[in-house]
């Protein structure tokens, strides 16, 4: 069945739809069709799509919609309202770099941190407003540590490669990001070895992730 599926049908703020012509997508991929109307709706979404579908931009355009469209209070430095885990460094800079264009028109601010670099930079570039903050979870654990970020304030998590985040040992960090992020958010999980293009956009679907995320502790 072919869709006639436009950016522009799935409602996204019209800076994000200028930076996305630019970028010169034309039509979304199928992950994009069936994974934007669900974030938009505030739901919570579990997604399963290989690299190279367009999964990225399928949680970074609503996500900046939404951050755009809803009323910040006073921003405070170092407290971003979204929070995107990442397994790699590389995929973290990719991720970011991928907010940064197609969030160009709009006016928020974006971070990238990861372990194996110096932390004074970040230290820094923390004590600035930062909207949406990418991170591996070691790294951010560092912060959360020195009380150099407040994840108080995080209205939307996504655990992207959640999959492989677990494969690689992470739960425990998760589980203690979890911890301190309010439970009223909306929660993502874009998996990285799904060979589908699964949207599960039920109430909780990845609040269900969240969870399990942290069931080995509780094990035997
Ligand atoms: P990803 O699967 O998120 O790693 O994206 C793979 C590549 O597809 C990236 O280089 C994106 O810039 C590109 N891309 C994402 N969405 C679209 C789209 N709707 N049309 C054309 N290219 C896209």
């Amino acid at each position: 069945m072919t869709t006639e599926i436009t950016f522009s049908s799935l409602a996204l703020a019209e800076p994000i739809l200028r930076a996305i012509a630019e970028a010169g997508y034309t039509t979304p991929t199928p992950i994009q069709a069936q994974a934007i109307p669900q974030v938009l709706a505030g739901g919570d979404l579990l997604a399963a799509a290989q690299t190279g579908t367009g999964k990225t931009a399928g949680f970074t355009l609503p996500i900046l919609h939404q951050l755009s469209t809803r009323a910040v209070q006073a921003p405070k430095p170092g407290r971003p309202r979204c929070l995107i885990l990442v397994p790699t460094r590389e995929l973290a800079a990719q991720v970011e770099e991928s907010v940064k264009t197609y969030g160009k028109y709009l006016p928020l601010t974006s971070m990238v941190m990861f372990g194996g670099v110096n932390i004074n930079p970040q230290f820094k570039a923390l004590k600035s407003r930062v909207d949406i903050l990418v991170s591996t979870p070691g790294r951010l654990l560092d912060h959360m540590g020195q009380k150099t970020v407040d994840l108080s304030g995080i209205e939307i998590l996504v655990l992207d490669e959640a999959d492989r985040m677990l494969d690689m040992g992470f739960i425990r960090d998760i589980k203690k990001v979890l911890a301190v992020v309010p439970k009223q958010r909306q929660t993502g999980a874009p998996q990285y070895h799904g060979g589908d293009h699964r949207t599960n956009a039920a109430p909780g679907a990845a609040g269900a992730q969240a969870r399990s995320a942290g069931a080995p502790d509780q094990a035997p």
